[in-house]
């Protein structure tokens, strides 16, 4: 075999893996379907402002070892994010706290926030719910779910809330502090000078082949290594032998704008049912870019079909159970590992992702 590793995918997941490896030894070829590396994290410099070309994409975890290790690639700033809702024009802050309450009722205090949320819950008087609306409802009553959660929950899904199951919020977190830190990590920032660049780093030295899909030579692909590391879709590699797993789809409309600042903040949610879009980036404040422009995207989710760029995995009954016969039939490879968001069919923040790849390494060494 010509290669210790191929690796398919040039995503974080593929990166973390193929530097490993190198580290180590190991001789690794990367091929990546798209022109470009670093997955859906990638940004790309324009107008000086380094745009997220698949979404916001905000480094946080608890972890100290993912966090050091992804420092070694970087330099982070201290990026907190805090979006803000537009519901209707009005803008609320999130995640809910106590701006938020004070902007909804003017409740002032703590014990004010909480009395209106009881009152609210009880009034629904909900004690099993059988839907998100329900379940949203009974957790933080029904003004915050109207203008925060049913609109923006509806777009996501292309479903009306009373549709969806109840165990896609199992949580709505509620702070009574003037906290709009959206996240509890412990780390968290952006690094500076954007993603792309982090993964340029750990790729160093490393063979990469770009506009490369494994599925336009398979054999070849197949026998040119030891062993394969797929971060590719599962169901695509064994054929759709069981069936198609579904995906969410996301549209991103990108716009440069003669301006110095749109909207004054990262992420602006569109919170209500009307406006199209579930949210509008504006890039050059992660990273404060000095530039008299500014570029700004609005997501509108959309339903997928195959073929097109796969974004957030439907992990219902349904899928679950076709997915767990994909990973049958990939135990029996002694060749292939499957890992990454797609190999694994499962939304993974990116501390996670590197998290994963490192223990595969650790597996593997
Ligand atoms: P990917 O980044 O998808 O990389 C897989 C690569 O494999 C792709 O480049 C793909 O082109 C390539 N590939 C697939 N099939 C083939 C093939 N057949 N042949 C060759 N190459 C192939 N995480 C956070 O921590 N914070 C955030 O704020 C955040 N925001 C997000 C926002 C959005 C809209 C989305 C969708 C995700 C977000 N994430 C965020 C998650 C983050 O994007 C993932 O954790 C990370 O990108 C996953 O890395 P990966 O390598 O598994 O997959």
């Amino acid at each position: 075999m010509k290669y210790d590793y191929l690796i398919v995918g040039a995503g974080l997941f593929g990166a973390v893996f193929a530097h490993e490896m190198a580290k180590i030894g190991k001789n690794c070829l990367i091929i990546e379907k798209r022109n470009h590396i670093a997955g859906n994290a990638y940004t790309e410099l324009n107008e000086n402002i380094n745009v997220h070309k698949y979404g916001a994409h905000i480094f946080h975890t608890n972890n100290k070892e993912v966090w050091d290790y992804i420092n070694k690639f970087a330099d982070f700033n201290r990026f907190t994010n805090s979006p803000v809702a537009n519901f209707n024009g009005k803008l609320y802050n999130l995640p809910f706290n106590m701006n938020t309450f004070y902007q909804m009722w003017g409740v002032k205090t703590p014990e004010e926030a909480k009395a209106k949320i009881e009152a609210q819950k009880a009034d629904a008087n909900i004690e099993n719910p059988q839907n998100l609306e329900e379940q949203a409802i009974s957790l933080v009553g029904k003004d915050i779910y109207e203008k925060l959660v049913k609109g923006y929950t509806e777009k996501q899904w292309g479903r009306n809330c009373k549709d969806l199951p109840s165990f896609i919020i199992k949580r709505l977190p509620v702070r009574f502090t003037f906290d709009n830190n959206y996240f509890n990590d412990l780390y968290q920032g952006i690094p500076i000078g954007g993603y792309t660049k982090i993964v340029e780093k750990m790729l160093e030295g490393i063979e990469i082949k770009l506009n490369t899909d494994f599925f336009d030579d398979k054999e070849k692909w197949l026998n040119i290594a030891d062993k394969i590391i797929f971060t590719g879709m599962i169901d695509q590699f064994y054929d759709y032998c069981y069936g198609e797993l579904e995906y969410r789809g996301l549209n991103f409309e990108f716009e440069t704008l003669n301006i110095e600042n749109y909207q004054g903040n990262a992420v602006i949610n569109y919170t209500d049912a009307e406006t199209p879009y579930t949210r509008i980036i504006e890039h050059k404040h992660f990273e404060n870019s000095d530039s008299p422009k500014t570029i700004i995207t609005k997501e509108y989710p959309k339903s997928w079909s195959k073929g097109e760029e796969a974004y957030y995995p439907m992990n219902d009954e349904k899928n679950s159970e076709l997915y767990n016969k994909y990973v049958e039939l990939s135990k029996k490879e002694d060749k292939v590992i499957f890992g990454g968001r797609l190999g694994m069919y499962k939304y993974f923040d990116m501390w996670q992702i590197i998290d994963e790849a490192l223990n595969l390494v650790n597996s593997l060494k």
